[in-house]
């Protein structure tokens, strides 16, 4: 379960949250895209549950700038790393994919 979930399902949320929106010219603070957006604790209320209703906390992004924020946080975003290291095993794999029926998990 997420950390704060419950916040979501408030009313006091749903109005913060349109405030945001309208704050933000309901556009994607990040990249100006509009269409779905979904609004952002700036401190996640992990680290802040003082300000989980707080306009100057909150930002306007697109599902895409979200996840992508979200797996910063987690330290989830693959690193050049990760991404050279999923290339190199690729390339390995492929001769064999023939062959033997192997599954990569990366
Ligand atoms: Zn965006």
């Amino acid at each position: 379960m997420k950390a704060g979930a419950k916040i979501y399902y408030t009313s006091r949320w749903a109005r913060i949250r349109w405030l945001a929106l309208r704050r933000d010219g309901f556009a994607c603070v990040r990249c100006g895209a509009r269409g779905r957006l979904e609004v952002d604790h700036v401190e996640s209320i992990r680290r802040a549950p003082e300000r989980a209703y707080d306009l100057g906390n909150l930002q306007s992004l697109c599902q895409s700038c979200h996840s992508q924020k979200t797996n910063e946080e987690m330290g989830r975003a693959p690193s050049l790393v990760q991404i050279a290291w999923k290339t190199a095993v690729a390339e390995l794999a492929r001769p064999q994919m023939e062959g033997t029926k192997q599954c990569l998990r990366v």
